[in-house]
């Protein structure tokens, strides 16, 4: 007797004593396994010349006996070896495992089934005994694998000579709240299999019996064996007649997610290229999606039968959450991966899926703006990604799919929404970057806007500036930092300010040679209330200089420029100090510049120094 692993049995304890009440759902978990591994082994068939099969031979069967309590289900997939079956059915994969411990711990009673692909396990839940036998294509050999769910597991070999898999449970006796015997009715069972598995593209059969014969021989006599899903894949079924359960089912089943789908694309495409196919928008994003670990691409079919399971030319990046499944008969069955790619009727599908999911966001961000912003939350970031990708190139494409929280709405906004409240003298698009809404919002910068009444977008992701960069400008109007000197806030007062500043050159040089990471200081008329803030001439931000000098090692700094508030008592002070003590100035200088970065949230690089200075000033 070998035992399971220590997550494993953690799993089946909860399992058996099953913290979920939907049994049912164990059938459902059982027949996309054999439909899994039918599909895998057809798969392998349209590439591996010595893997003979045929399409129509492929089936999943059912079988029950009354007086044994077992249920039956038989796959003539792809099977397990002795290792996969110890490997797949002895332990569960670790990140699924751990995760559902930090859940588990999170929320008592949650839906774990399907979340983290522990669906085989789900026959604990109405088993006393889990009897797995399977043999592969490639070998003679088969085995045993059985269970009782709580003592580990032992393996033997098996004189099973099909490939593929069956699987028998014995089932648990009946209790008071809990009846199992039902599993073992036809009735119930046709029922389960129109419920939740009707979707399977695989015939799954089952020997039925006419009720009315009791005894055993004439049952026999007037079985017959019947297909019981309807073999009508859900999408080229009518939209019309199907419930949205049935596609949320679908989806949960087919794509293992536990959430519902956002949102339900299908199509049922004819003319230059005929296809059908559902898309779906998940409902939540998944843990995976930003690792490396995550595989765009839709599940292809050639009329019904699956060729690819992932198929990422389908998808662009930028649209690489949905997932799906396309079919079409003008794809050929044998194809090779290598030809398909090539395909021209795939370019053209790719083509009409991209301005399928397209036009189905703008029609969302249109009409249901309260669900297009949760789907934001959960991909507008990949959105933004696509924008900045490709120089810009698909700009046009996604940008007024965007969406950004504004100053005056204080809600997400357009920048079609943006441009349209413009005030008339408003000639650019105005942005300001910071960690969070609040912190943007106290930005000494935002200030003169918010006097204005201009809106500004508050931009809170690491990738949001370069994205708007790459937009560069908006129906003819430039959209632009609010901390960089291309910003046209204080224009009124140039020549004035001007002057000033020439006025002052001797003292404003003193100090910026005394800042050795500014490239100017000046006065300045855009702040209102602050001393004081950093501005930056060039392309790069401070914002953008935080995000570059987290991913390469070489330094890049934004050109910055301290700007003194002209209309602070603080100016009146330097001045003084410029003619009566110019260490002070240059001490307070540098007090002055690390406040400016302090704001801009970025760090100084002496601490010591600045914090010696200013326990001076206190203690006079
Ligand atoms: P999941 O199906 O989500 O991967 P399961 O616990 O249901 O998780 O199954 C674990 C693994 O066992 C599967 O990934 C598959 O490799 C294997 N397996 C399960 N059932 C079968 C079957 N009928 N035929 C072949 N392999 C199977």
């Amino acid at each position: 007797m070998k035992q399971f692993k220590t997550e494993t049995k953690k799993l089946l304890d909860l399992m058996v004593n099953s913290i979920y009440t939907n049994k049912d759902i164990f059938l459902r978990e059982l027949i996309s396994n054999a439909s899994d591994a039918i599909d895998k082994l057809y798969y392998r068939s349209l590439t591996d010349k010595n893997i003979k099969v045929k399409h129509k031979d492929l089936e999943i069967f059912i079988s029950t006996d009354k007086e044994k309590r077992t249920l039956t289900i038989s796959d003539n997939g792809c099977g397990m070896t002795k290792e996969e079956l110890e490997d797949n059915l002895g332990t569960i994969c670790k990140s699924g495992s751990e995760l559902f411990k930090e859940e588990n711990e999170k929320k008592k009673n949650i839906d774990i089934i399907g979340q983290f692909g522990v669906g085989f396990y789900s026959a604990f839940m109405v088993s006393d005994e889990v009897k797995v036998e399977s043999k592969t294509i490639d070998s003679d050999e088969a085995y045993t694998w059985i269970s009782n769910g709580m003592n580990g597991y032992t393996i033997e070999k098996s004189n099973k000579k099909e490939n593929g898999t069956t699987i028998t449970l014995k089932l648990k006796e009946d209790s008071e709240e809990e009846n199992y015997s039902h599993y073992l009715e036809e009735y119930e069972i046709k029922h389960l299999i129109k419920k939740y598995s009707d979707y399977i593209t695989y015939p799954i059969k089952m020997l039925c019996t006419h009720t009315h014969y009791n005894d055993k021989k004439e049952k026999e006599e007037h079985s017959e064996i019947e297909v019981l899903n309807s073999l009508i894949p859900i999408w080229k079924k009518n939209k019309n007649k199907i419930k949205e359960e049935e596609y949320d089912n679908f989806y949960m089943e087919k794509f293992s997610d536990y959430t519902k789908p956002d949102d339900i694309i299908h199509i049922n495409a004819e003319g230059v290229v005929t296809y059908d196919g559902i898309l779906f928008i998940p409902g939540s994003n998944p843990y995976t999606y930003y690792t490396k670990e995550f595989e765009k691409g839709l599940q292809l079919y050639s009329n019904g039968v699956l060729i690819m399971d992932k198929c990422s030319d389908l998808l662009p990046d930028y649209f690489s959450f949905v997932k799906g499944v396309i079919d079409s008969p003008d794809l050929k069955l044998n194809i090779s991966r290598e030809t398909l790619q090539q395909s021209k009727v795939l370019r053209l599908i790719a083509k009409n899926v991209e301005n399928k999911i397209k036009k189905e966001l703008e029609n969302l961000k249109d009409n249901n703006r309260s669900k297009y912003e949760k789907i934001y939350n959960n991909f507008g970031v990949q959105l933004k990604y696509g924008i900045y990708n490709n120089f810009g190139l698909d700009k046009d494409k996604l940008q007024d799919l965007l969406l950004f929280y504004s100053s005056t709405e204080k809600k997400m906004v357009t920048l079609k929404e943006y441009v349209s409240r413009m005030k008339e003298d408003q000639e650019q698009i105005y942005y300001a970057t910071g960690e969070s809404i609040d912190k943007i919002d106290m930005l000494p910068q935002v200030e003169m806007f918010k006097e204005k009444n201009y809106e500004v977008l508050y931009l809170t992701d690491v990738v949001d500036e370069f994205t708007m960069q790459s937009i560069v400008e908006y129906e003819n109007k430039k959209i632009i930092n609010v901390s960089s000197n291309e910003a046209k806030i204080s224009d009124e007062n140039k020549e004035e300010i001007e002057k000033i500043n020439t006025d002052n050159k001797e003292m404003l040089d003193l100090m910026k040679n005394e800042i050795e990471q500014v490239s100017d200081v000046k006065f300045t008329n855009r702040l209102k209330n602050h001393p004081v803030c950093l501005t930056n001439e060039g392309a790069i931000s401070t914002g953008m200089e935080k995000t570059l000098n987290a991913l390469s090692k070489e330094k890049i700094n934004a050109k910055l420029v301290l700007e003194i508030n002209e209309n602070h008592p603080i100016a009146k002070k330097l001045q003084e100090l410029y003619k009566e003590d110019k260490d002070k100035l240059k001490q307070y200088s540098k007090v002055l510049y690390a406040q400016a970065r302090l704001i801009e949230g970025l760090t100084i690089e002496n601490p010591t120094e600045i914090s010696s200075i200013i326990c001076n000033i206190i203690a006079k």
